[in-house]
């Protein structure tokens, strides 16, 4: 790891902690913190710990934490309402002059913050938390991610750089950007991205778990890159348009063959499977398109009714420690 510079004027840097069943892990990722900036005296740390609806005891262990922490606010959701919505809320109410999103698992490190705020201090606004690798990934999430970066990047704009996740040093006013963006649905690393700003990354090298487990199932992340898909690019529902001309194009000259060969040979009844062959392909193709439209039209449908990403059961400011 490079040598970091000393960081000089005073700043607030909050760390937006999206957090579901992880009572676990939730103590270790705050000493980790403490440690990385107890050298750092100009750096104000604010936590904003989202508990996106946990069921377990992680409430009762962030309460205590924020007995022994000097800015610790915890955002608590009504109920889970999923990364994406949880990151929202925390973005919402952190109030830092760079803000980064970051697991609590420490798969994320902490220390790669340093490395990030020394390249906001040369004037970048975003700066990108980078995979050099993804050992710590099982080989099926591998494949599907480099599949989801291909499909995403030829059909939407702008395209999302590949293995990088919502670990970002963010300026201020990106956030402020992000804030006015008006959609529900929110696909944050497209967000993120479709922002611009000046951007640059560094690398790091993605740790295993700290302690508990992953919250992503494969079928979880399946409806996040159909997500991701449908909120940045239309091409799914335009591509049937093309196809349907290609196809009408094929049937048109396959007709005239036909008529031709009738008229050359006389009438030739069988013909059974090819017929059935273009029924039954024409008709998979007719619901595959019905079944893209299904998902934007959904999509249109739950925008439509413009409900809130979120909803807060309570906020726990830092000052709420000395109140009854
Ligand atoms: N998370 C969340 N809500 C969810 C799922 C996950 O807030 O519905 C949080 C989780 O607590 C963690 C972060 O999102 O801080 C990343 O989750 P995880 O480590 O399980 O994802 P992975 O690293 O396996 O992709
Ligand atoms: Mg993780």
């Amino acid at each position: 790891m490079k040598q970091n510079k000393k960081i000089d004027a005073m700043f607030v840097l909050s760390l937006v902690v999206p957090v579901f069943n992880e009572a676990d892990a939730v103590g270790l990722f705050v000493d980790k913190v403490i440690e990385v900036f107890a050298a750092e005296p100009n750096v104000g740390i604010e936590f904003v710990f989202v508990n996106d609806g946990s069921n377990d005891n992680t409430l009762d262990v962030l309460l205590a934490l924020q007995q022994r922490c000097q800015n610790l606010k915890i955002v608590d959701l009504s109920r889970n309402f999923g990364k994406e919505a949880a990151l929202t809320a925390g973005l919402d109410s952190a109030t830092g002059n760079v803000v980064v999103p970051i697991d609590v698992d420490l798969q994320d490190p902490p220390e790669l913050i340093l490395e990030m705020i020394n390249k906001w201090r040369e004037g970048y606004e975003v700066v990108l938390g980078r995979r050099i690798n993804r050992d710590t990934d099982s080989l099926l999430k591998r494949v599907s991610a480099n599949w989801f970066y291909r499909i995403h990047n030829i059909m939407a704009n702008p395209k999302l750089p590949k293995n990088v996740g919502d670990f970002r040093l963010m300026d201020r006013s990106i956030v402020d950007a992000i804030k006015k963006l008006p959609e529900s649905r929110r696909f944050m690393k497209g967000l993120f991205t479709w922002v611009g700003f000046r951007t640059t990354y560094v690398d790091y090298v993605r740790p295993n778990r700290a302690a508990g487990t992953t919250k992503f199932n494969g079928w979880k992340l399946w409806n996040f890159a159909l997500e991701g898909i449908t909120s940045f690019s239309t091409a799914p529902l335009r591509i049937w348009a093309y196809l349907g001309f290609t196809v009408s194009l094929v049937s048109f000259v396959f007709a005239v063959f036909i008529a031709l060969k009738v008229l050359m040979h006389g009438v030739d009844v069988p013909g059974y499977a090819s017929l059935m062959v273009a029924v039954t392909f024409l008709g998979g193709l007719q619901l595959i398109g019905i079944g893209v439209i299904g998902e934007y039209l959904g999509r249109v449908y739950i925008e439509s009714k413009r409900r809130p990403t979120y909803l807060v059961r309570r906020v726990f400011e830092p000052e709420d420690k000395n109140g009854p």
